[in-house]
């Protein structure tokens, strides 16, 4: 069986190589050379624990091959997934102008019945656009060839992305075609051998399906934020909070930590592009825009707490910055946190060195020159005024404060992701800032 992703970012490169590993042929077309010449030379463009085993093996097995030339890779391909992304418009929606482009560039080559299947975010009313984009494209020709589409929403998260697509909890199909279901049921049988479902539906549902859960998330993190603020004004402890709502199986214990907000390329923008469909109908989202307006305040807490300790004088004060990824394992900084608190603190005059284990070349291509870069969590602290940990990579999570102390100007932290142990630091005479425990003494 052979087929065709198009789009080799994170959702197309893993997706493309864990389908190699079930011995498919597969090859992965991007329009960008430069990341096609790096993965024909054996780098990867992206940081993603474990992609790089399987990508050598199978690269080397010769199932898997990378190409600017969607023509060829379309040859005896039974399906292709689009995997581009779908970045948000100036008003929020979901701009589809490289899935529809990706859908037009099918139609011009494809010479034969392909499944051709959204991998992308996409919203509802999507598909019809892709099928409309590839008979254009056909009708142009003046062929008819079939095809079907589908929609196979991913659910895969960034650090752990192999493990997520090699064991799915669900695959998502829709679509009407019975031939597609089979291609669909086929290429997905290997990864479902742990009994975990494939659900088939209609396209809208499945569309409908990957906003909904993304929002969903992005709710209970918006939730836990604004319980974690009450809690510090009312002199209530969110752990213990965390814990007692938790242990209720209806709600969980499961993505209910709070923190400084939530970033990456996923839920700000499926939020926001759910809010804009929504409104379209007719039909505001209360709560979604509540979830939004939430995490943007959020960004900003942390910050808020160096200001107040500073009594707002922090101009000439220098910072280590732990962490600048949305979250450990990754070295994506779409919509990072990180990225607001340098922002703020430099505005105010402050001088921030950072150190993240895999983000720091993104964070040089983004933040060039404006921060500056540490060899090291400890080398980051050397006269600095505080420690702001950002991102709870694990290596952050013992650390050794007896060395902190003789390094740090002020022993001050500033914990983002509530790592680390509030009596222990105390004890050691540091001053410490948690997100919804109970007040400083
Ligand atoms: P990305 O930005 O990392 O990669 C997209 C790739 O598509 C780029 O390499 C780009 O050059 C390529 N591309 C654009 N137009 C093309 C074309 N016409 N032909 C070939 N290649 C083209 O994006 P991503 O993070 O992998 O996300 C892709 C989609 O998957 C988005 O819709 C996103 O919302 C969704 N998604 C992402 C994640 C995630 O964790 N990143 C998880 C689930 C779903």
């Amino acid at each position: 069986m052979k087929i065709t992703v198009i789009g080799t970012g994170y959702v197309g490169l893993v997706s493309g190589t864990c389908f190699a590993e079930t011995g498919v042929q597969v090859v992965c077309v991007d329009v960008d050379e430069h990341k096609i010449k790096m993965l024909n030379n054996g780098k990867i463009p992206i940081y993603e624990p474990g992609l790089e085993d399987i990508y050598k093996r199978n690269v080397e097995k010769g199932r898997l091959s990378f190409t600017t030339d969607l023509k060829s890779s379309l040859e005896n391909s039974e399906a292709v997934f689009i995997a581009v992304g779908t970045p948000p418009d100036e008003d929020g929606s979901a701009d589809l102008k490289y899935v529809l482009g990706a859908s037009s560039e099918i139609g011009k080559h494809m010479d034969h019945y392909i499944v051709v299947a959204t991998k992308s975010t996409v919203p509802v009313g999507t598909s019809v656009k892709v099928k409309a984009a590839i008979q254009k494209e056909l009708q142009k020709r003046e062929v008819e060839i079939p095809f079907d589409v589908a929609s196979n929403p991913e659910f895969l998260k960034e650090g752990s992305a192999v493990q997520d697509f090699l064991r799915p909890d669900r695959i998502i199909i829709g679509t009407e075609s019975e031939q597609a279901i089979k291609v669909m049921k086929k290429l997905y049988k290997p990864f479902l051998l742990n009994g975990h479902p494939i659900l088939f539906m209609d396209i809208t549902s499945s569309e409908m399906t990957k906003y909904a859960a993304n929002s969903m998330l992005a709710t209970r993190i918006s939730f836990i934020n604004e319980i974690a603020n009450l809690c510090e004004i009312v002199g209530a402890d969110i752990d213990a909070v965390r814990r007692g709502i938790g242990s209720d199986p209806r709600i969980g214990n499961k993505f209910l930590y709070p923190g400084t907000g939530y970033g990456g390329s996923c839920f700000p923008k499926d939020v926001q592009a759910l809010i804009r469909t929504a409104n379209e109908k007719g039909y505001p989202l209360e709560i979604l825009k509540a979830v939004e307006s939430v995490n943007n305040r959020q960004k900003s807490t942390l910050y808020q707490k160096i200001f107040n300790h500073f009594g707002g004088k922090l101009k000439g004060l220098k910072f280590a910055m732990w962490g600048l990824a949305f979250k450990p394992k990754t070295d994506d900084m779409r919509e990072a946190p990180s990225l607001v608190i340098i922002e703020k603190l430099i505005e105010a005059g402050a001088e921030v060195v950072a150190y993240d284990p895999v983000a720091m070349k993104e964070a040089k291509r983004i933040l060039g020159n404006k921060i500056g870069y540490a060899k090291d969590e400890y080398d980051a602290c050397i006269d600095s005024d505080g420690i702001i940990l950002v991102t709870e990579w694990p290596e952050f999570r013992l650390p050794n404060f007896r060395v902190l102390e003789r390094l740090l100007k002020n022993k001050i932290i500033f914990d983002g992701r509530n790592i680390y142990d509030r009596a222990e630091l105390e004890e050691m005479n540091f001053t410490y800032y948690p997100i919804g425990r109970k007040p400083v003494k």
